[in-house]
């Protein structure tokens, strides 16, 4: 068995395709676009790269961007006085923070001061509450790029055994809830698993959020099994790889996500969509 490649690029275009459409009706109806402002504080350079995607991202479908870069030595007290600020800004319809934070920044006291209405990348805690109650207000991006990687490719996720390999609060822990949540049978694995190997085995979907080059090899895959590899990891010339030995799997797996073109072009899609839905929920509202 050759497994079909999951084309993330090609998912991803085709939904913005569509969010394009819907930015375009909400201006005609609310006189301005949706509005993302993203908060960088420092200067990592991979952090860079992802607010540049992003931003670059929202000017594809029609998203005003703010972007706000502040200093490394920013204060705890003004990061939260920026957060009130665009809590309170109407043309922003939603707040991303880029992590990771500077050491001395309380990150959870920063996630929690965003308006849960504006919390489009779903890390406030009332939103990863609604991942075990059901009552989310958004989805978290990576996880739900992932569903949406599984539903556009029809694979039913309904009384599928799935192995999640990583419990990080940001993938794995989210997307095993959104998984089960949709019926699946979920076991989560992580670095103090014994013998991964047995359970992955047993996983008609296997996703994988480690962030360890390799991780997975033929032998720990289920014949058949749809593997979905979070992972991105930068080897030291350069070349983007995941978790997953792309070439040795795909022999044996039914669908498999490539890194680079995977997973990482939902993250942002489902970013765009978030933000989309934040501002057709306000103008609802407006209505009422
Ligand atoms: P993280 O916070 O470092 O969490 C990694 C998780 O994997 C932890 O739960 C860890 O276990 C587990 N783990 C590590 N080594 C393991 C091993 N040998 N066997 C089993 N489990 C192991 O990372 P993250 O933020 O979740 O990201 C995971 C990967 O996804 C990274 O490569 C990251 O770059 C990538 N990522 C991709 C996207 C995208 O859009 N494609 C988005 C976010 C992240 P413990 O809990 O025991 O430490």
């Amino acid at each position: 068995m050759v497994a079909k490649i999951i084309d993330g690029r090609e998912v991803a275009r085709k939904l913005r395709g569509e969010y394009a459409v819907r930015v375009s009706e909400l201006k005609a109806q609310n006189g301005r676009a949706p509005g993302l402002a993203v908060i960088l504080v420092g200067d990592n350079p991979a952090s860079q790269v992802y607010v540049r995607n992003k931003v670059r991202a929202c000017s594809d479908v029609g998203i005003d961007s703010k972007f706000i870069a502040l200093p490394a030595n920013t204060t705890q007290a003004a990061l939260l006085q920026q957060v009130d600020d665009l809590n309170g800004d109407m043309t922003i319809d939603g707040i991303l923070i880029q992590l990771p934070l500077p050491p001395h920044i309380d990150i959870r006291d920063v996630l929690e001061r965003i308006s849960v209405e504006k919390d489009v990348d779903g890390f406030h805690l009332y939103n990863v509450g609604g991942l075990v109650t059901g009552s989310t207000v958004f989805s978290p991006c990576t996880p739900y790029g992932v569903q949406k990687l599984l539903e556009h490719e029809k694979i039913p996720v309904e009384g599928a055994n799935v192995v999640v390999v990583g419990a990080s609060n940001i993938v794995g822990k989210p997307t095993a809830l959104m998984l089960m949540s949709q019926d699946a049978t979920v076991c989560i694995c992580h670095k103090k698993t014994r013998d991964l190997a047995q359970f992955t085995l047993l996983a008609d979907i296997l996703v994988v959020a480690a962030g360890v080059p390799g991780l997975i090899v033929p032998q720990m895959v289920k014949t058949g099994a749809v593997v979905i590899d979070v992972g991105i990891n930068r080897l030291p010339d350069g070349t983007l790889i995941g978790d997953v030995d792309f070439e040795g799997v795909r022999q044996k797996a039914s669908y498999i996500t490539p890194v680079p073109g995977g997973v990482g072009p939902m993250t942002v899609t489902m970013l765009l969509h978030n933000t989309i839905v934040s501002a057709e929920r306000t103008l609802a509202a407006s209505k009422r």
